[in-house]
This record gives C-alpha cells, structure tokens and sequence, in this order.
C-alpha cells in the first residue's frame, strides 16, 4: 500500500490518498480527469506518517491538508 499527496497550489490545499483510492489511482487522479497534472501529486509514500511530514516540509504554508474522507475517512 502506496500513499499519496496530492496538492493544489492555487487553492492551498493538501489531501491525503491510499494509491488504491478512485480519487487517487497511484497518482494519476480521478479517472475522468481530462488533463491529470503530474505536477500535483507527490511520489509514494509508504506510510500515512510520511506523506503527513511530506506535506510539512514541502508546503509548511499549507493549512488546509487533511486525509481524503473517501479512503481514509473512516478511522484507518
Ligand atoms: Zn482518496
């Protein structure tokens, strides 16, 4: 199991994915996204922890980074 980050820089905003996530697909985004942007999303990451502190280091800016609610809503 992969995590990733995925960041939207004009709104400021950090999400949080399994690689398994619809939303997510390994890092390619939604699957009808018409032009996914390689650009917003981090590398895997192996643990929740580390794609937490990625988005620490990288956007130390970003206030609103929060686990995607679709596939790690719910406790994990
Ligand atoms: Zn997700």
């Amino acid at each position: 199991m992969s995590y990733y980050v995925f960041h939207a820089t004009p709104h400021d905003r950090a999400r949080i994915h399994k690689g398994s996530c619809a939303r997510c697909r390994n890092g390619r985004g939604p699957e009808n996204q018409e032009e996914p942007d390689p650009e917003a999303w981090s590398p895997p990451m192996g643990t929740l922890a580390e794609a937490v502190a990625y988005i620490e280091l990288e956007f130390p800016c970003i206030d609103d980074a929060i686990k995607c609610p679709y596939c790690l809503g719910a406790g994990d």
